[in-house]
């Protein structure tokens, strides 16, 4: 500890991202000097939805140090392997965006261009054929790769479907457990520094002040310390990602759970449907301008497929980012910082990102533009891939059976993304600024399965062997098919090691 160090850590709110990022600093910053507290008011309560993750996730799991298997049964998780997409592109179609690799390359050749030169000379199926996790989604099989996993196994990829709330839950007794300092109550006033505008302290309703030296903004869409009381602005995305509702619906399930979400397109947006363990998750994304809430809420309970076990929840948001993820001393993690939808289930993703930054750039008081910068820097173009791999699917869709649909696939796209676009139609090319968050597969299979289809393949492919490529690709995808074959169902899997409820003795699948 120096002068300097930071000793007050005050985390408003506590939904996924207030928990998330106690539970994350009550490990890291284990000094015996930083005090961390989060205030939440059950008054105001969650926003509750959140369900469906990537698998980053698993990561965060490992760098707090929480057992997956009690991690899953605690939140009544289910496993995920991608997300099938039904009648986005044309009405009828469905694809499958699956975690991990895409067969293997060759020569340093991608798996994908060797696939499209095949598919220039014979009919092929869908390119998914070639990918672990998506021959186990389509069975219904799941099984965690071990150290030892070998190919083509070791290619698949999860994350989770989660209850939300019951992840905040566990989140809160591991952070409570490492020393973090929960207050209850309705903070009414925030107190700012009259030298610098930096914050100071927050009132709560019982009259209560509580000072800190950093703040971590986790209030939810209304911003409460960063844009409420510091006036940080916000980016509006709206034009390219329209809708701006949402209705969520829990409704029973019986059989097995599907590992992975469904996103179908509707009329006027789309609807999600995530498995967990004690329910189906079920949501209505719409754009109001096209269709009410009342039509939206019908559309929704009349697709459930079994009994609705709550009032559908009306939620309203703006598509978009604030200005500044890190103002003054303030830091908005979760929605208090933007939201793209949840299409490709990014959001908690985006905090996961905002703690490991936070981490990595942690400050002194004397805040030092330096750190708030790059965090900046590097959390505007975290939530630029998201938003542009998530307006991909709105672009590339040739329904002409709904005025939304057609509207979106006229809209004009941020440039970086239509030179994506234009590079995959013409040889099929994919590149990458730096590390992004989605790996080429999945431009590959979303630009694919939405019918972006290239009218040739890269030169380099023309190097290698015809007959032996054709050979290898039916090897590997009879293995993919043999592999799955072999595998638990996911139901059988969460019986062996993490049911919620579980009268079936625990007992790993070793693979
Ligand atoms: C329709 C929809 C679907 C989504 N689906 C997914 C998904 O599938 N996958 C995914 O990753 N993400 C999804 N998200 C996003 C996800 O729900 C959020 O990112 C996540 O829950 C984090 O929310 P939060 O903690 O920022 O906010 P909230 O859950 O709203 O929590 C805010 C907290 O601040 C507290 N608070 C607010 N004001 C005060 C005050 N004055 N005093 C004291 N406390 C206060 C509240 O009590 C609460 O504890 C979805 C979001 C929406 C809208």
């Amino acid at each position: 500890m120096n002068e300097h160090s930071i000793r007050e850590v005050v985390i408003v709110g506590g939904g996924t991202a207030g928990w998330m990022a106690a539970a994350a600093l009550s490990r890291y910053l284990n000094n015996g000097y930083t005090n961390v507290t989060l205030i939440e008011s059950e008054q105001i309560g969650t926003i509750g939805v959140g369900e469906a993750t990537i698998p980053p996730l698993i990561n965060f799991n490992d760098l707090l140090g929480i057992n997956e298997n009690d991690f899953v049964r605690a939140t009544q998780a289910t496993f995920k392997l991608g997300i099938e997409f039904v009648n986005w592109g044309r009405l009828g179609q469905r694809y499958f965006h699956a975690f991990g690799d895409l067969g293997t390359d060759l020569q340093g050749v991608p798996f994908h261009q060797l696939y499209l030169r095949e598919r220039a000379r014979r009919p092929m199926p869908d390119i998914t054929a070639w990918s672990m996790s998506a021959a186990a989604a389509y069975t219904g099989k799941y099984a965690r790769p071990g150290a030892k996993a070998q190919f083509p196994l070791d290619q698949l990829r999860y994350a989770f479907h989660l209850d939300a709330t019951l992840y905040a839950r566990f989140l809160r007794t591991f952070a409570e457990a490492h020393g973090v300092r929960r207050i209850e109550g309705k903070i009414v006033d925030v107190e700012l520094r009259s030298e610098d505008g930096f914050v100071q302290s927050v009132k709560l309703g019982s009259g209560q002040t509580i000072g800190g030296e950093l703040f971590i903004d986790c209030s939810g869409f209304r911003g409460l310390l960063i844009e409420q009381a510091l006036h940080t602005g916000y980016e509006e995305w709206a034009k390219w990602l329209p809708c701006d509702r949402a209705i969520a619906a829990p409704c029973s399930y019986t059989g097995n759970p599907d590992p992975f979400t469904r996103a179908t397109a509707l009329q006027s947006g789309w609807q999600w449907r995530i498995p967990i363990q004690s329910r189906m998750g079920n949501g209505h994304v719409y754009c109001s301008s096209f269709i009410s809430d009342d039509e939206a809420e019908r559309v929704l309970v009349s697709n459930l497929e079994g009994e609705l076990l709550d009032s559908p929840r009306r939620l309203t948001f703006t598509t978009g980012r604030r200005k500044l993820s890190w103002n003054r001393n303030v830091i908005a993690m979760g929605l208090s910082s933007g939201f793209v939808e949840p299409l490709e289930s990014t959001s908690i993703h985006l905090v996961q990102a905002g703690i490991a930054r936070l981490i990595a750039m942690f400050p002194d008081r004397r805040f030092n533009p330096l750190e708030r910068d790059e965090y900046n820097r590097q959390m505007k173009q975290q939530n630029e891939w998201v938003r542009d791999f998530v307006i991909l699917h709105y672009k590339a869709m040739q329904r002409d059976d709904s005025e939304f649909w057609m509207q979106c696939g006229a809209m004009d796209i941020p440039d970086g993304l239509a030179d994506k676009i234009e590079q995959f139609r013409n040889k099929g090319r994919v590149f990458a600024e730096g590390v992004e968050l989605f790996p080429r597969q999945s431009w590959v299979e979303v630009l694919l399965g939405q019918n972006i289809v290239p009218e040739g393949y890269d030169p380099v492919v023309d190097g290698l062997d015809e007959a032996k490529v054709s050979q290898a690709l039916e090897h590997f995808r009879q293995g993919y098919v043999d592999t799955a074959e072999r595998l638990p169902t996911h139901a059988q899997f969460i019986a062996s090691c993490c049911a919620a409820q579980s009268a079936v003795p625990a007992q790993e699948f070793a693979l």
